[in-house]
Order: structure tokens, then sequence, then C-alpha cells
């Protein structure tokens, strides 16, 4: 599994290109923005774009989706429970005012345990509301893609709508600190760092100590 990292948007997300380096199929996680450049790396690599996935529907996590699917033909993913809240006029007129392209429908919904599959590679869907009711995190040992669940030294904001401080912790509680500790995270956006592990944010993330 091939991984390549970069920042784009206006809102600083980290947009992954993964990719089979056998067959050359790809997925492109959080393509928030900046898509000449996510285009540019797919054509230099002849990568086939199976996927664009959407850790959770934030439109700064999902602006580049409705450009992306016309170029690379790659199908839109999202959890369930993120199409409906996000699809709700309340939601999309609360982040309207960020101004961002607005992502096309999923073609496909996801829940907790599915597996997205690209060429030989895959990805195993951890469902973990908090920050948004349908926020996914995507595992394929030793990588863990967390979206704005967890960063390096951080965890992502609850005050959003849909948002919930308790559902939050307890996801990355239960759901991501069960994790071999060697497990690299590759956070949604880069605050405290590009990339880390499950072990180090379980030894020094500051808001994941004793009694969280
Ligand atoms: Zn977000
Ligand atoms: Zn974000």
């Amino acid at each position: 599994m091939h991984i390549h990292q970069m920042t784009v948007g206006m809102l600083q997300v980290c947009c992954y290109i993964v990719s089979c380096e056998e067959t050359k199929e790809a997925v492109i996680i959080d393509p928030g923005g900046e898509e000449d450049k996510i285009l540019t790396h797919c054509l230099k690599n002849s990568l086939r774009v199976r996927y664009l996935i959407a850790t959770h529907g934030h439109p700064d996590h999902v602006c580049g989706n409705a450009s992306l699917r016309e170029s690379t033909g790659g199908k839109i993913i999202m959890h369930a429970d993120d199409a409906v809240f996000f699809w709700q006029p309340q939601t999309q007129e609360y982040f309207s005012i960020l101004g961002l392209p607005e992502s096309p429908k999923p073609d496909r919904l996801v829940k907790d345990g599915d597996t997205i599959e690209f060429g030989r590679e895959q990805l195993r869907v951890i469902h973990t509301p908090g920050h948004t009711p349908g926020g996914i995190c995507l595992y394929s040992e030793p990588h863990c893609f967390t979206g704005d669940t967890l960063f390096v030294d951080g965890v992502g904001r609850s005050d959003f709508p849909g948002g919930s401080t308790h559902e939050l912790l307890q996801s990355i509680r239960t759901r991501l600190l069960t994790l071999p500790p060697e497990t690299i995270v590759w956070p949604g956006h880069g605050y405290g760092g590009l990339k880390s592990t499950i072990g180090e944010e379980a030894r020094a993330n500051p808001f994941l100590q004793e009694g969280f």
C-alpha cells in the first residue's frame, strides 16, 4: 500500500492518495480542495481512482468530490449517518457560510465493519461518531486514517451541529486506542503534526490522559 499525504484547501485538510502498488488502483481520502494538484499526482503515477472517501461530511473534506468524480470517475463513499445528516436543509444552511463547493450525494454508503477494496488492498471502516454523527476512520494494518476524530496531540471539535464530546472521546477510547500501539495515525489536519502512532497518542495526547 502506497500512501501519499498532501495538505490542501483553505482549511488545510490532509488529503491522502492511497494506492495498490501492484494494480495502480487507488482511493482518495478527503479531497478538500486543490483538485488539480491531486489529479496531477494521480496522472503522473498512472493511478486509477476507484473511490473518493469522506472521513466525514464537513465541507472542507468533501469540496473536491464533484470535480474529482468528474475527472477520475471515482465513486463517492460516506457513512450512512453523515449522508443523512449533511443533506438536511438546516445542516446545509449552517455550513453554506464557508462558500465551498457542495459534494454530490454519495454513490456508496458504508457502516462500521465494511471494507473498501481497491486492487489488492482494502480499508476497514471504523465508525467513530462524535465530531459528526457518521464520522469514520479507515484502517489497514498498520495504518489508520483518523479524519477529524483524532489529531496528533489533539482531538476533533465536538461543538459543531451533530457533534458530541462524550461520543467523540468514547469513540477514541473504544475504537482507536484499542488498535495496536504501533498503528500509524494519519490525521485529517496537521495541527500538531502530520503523523503519529496510537501508542504515542495514548501516552502523550493531552486530551487522552487519565480519566478522559
Ligand atoms: Zn470536520
Ligand atoms: Zn476538518
